[in-house]
């Protein structure tokens, strides 16, 4: 289930070191080693899937389900009064480590991050045009 050339495997198995601030039997969590924010964690299946598409519905929830406390206890560890959960999916999207991670980056207002991208709007047609081809999809196998 691991690949041995893929940098989160080795780190799960702790083949390499890593910051690590949780561990259960399937996933970890470390402090990300170029951090966007003091405290920005990856939550990591120990399972090697690339990305989100990869994984059952029931150990996404296993690996979620530790989100909740996750963000809580960076928050109150930092400070911060905010938090970004990232899930990025495919490198057009900025993934550069292609097993599954979810990134938690803790914010306060005063941060310079941002997050406020280009927001579009729909031509004519074109939503409705979309929002079938996802309900298709969703019933596609
Ligand atoms: P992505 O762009 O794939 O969503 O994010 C990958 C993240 O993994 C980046 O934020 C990067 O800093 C982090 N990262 C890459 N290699 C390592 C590593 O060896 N150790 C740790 N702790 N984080 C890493
Ligand atoms: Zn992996």
């Amino acid at each position: 289930m691991n690949d041995p050339n893929c940098i989160f495997c080795r780190i799960a198995t702790a083949q390499i070191p890593a910051a690590r601030v949780f561990e259960n039997e399937r996933a970890v969590a470390i402090l990300d080693i170029s951090p966007l924010a003091e405290g920005h964690l990856l939550l990591i299946p120990k399972q090697h899937v690339p990305d989100i598409r990869g994984i059952s519905p029931a150990d996404l929830g296993e690996l979620t389900g530790v989100l909740p406390r996750l963000v809580t206890a960076v928050m109150n560890a930092t400070g911060a009064t905010g938090a970004n959960v990232l899930q990025n999916t495919g490198a057009s999207s900025g993934q550069a480590v292609f097993h599954l991670h979810f990134h938690i980056i803790p914010r306060v207002e005063s941060d310079a991050l941002g997050y406020r991208w280009n927001a579009g709007t729909y031509a004519a047609g074109r939503a409705e045009a979309i929002k079938e081809a996802v309900i298709q999809n969703l019933s596609a196998p």
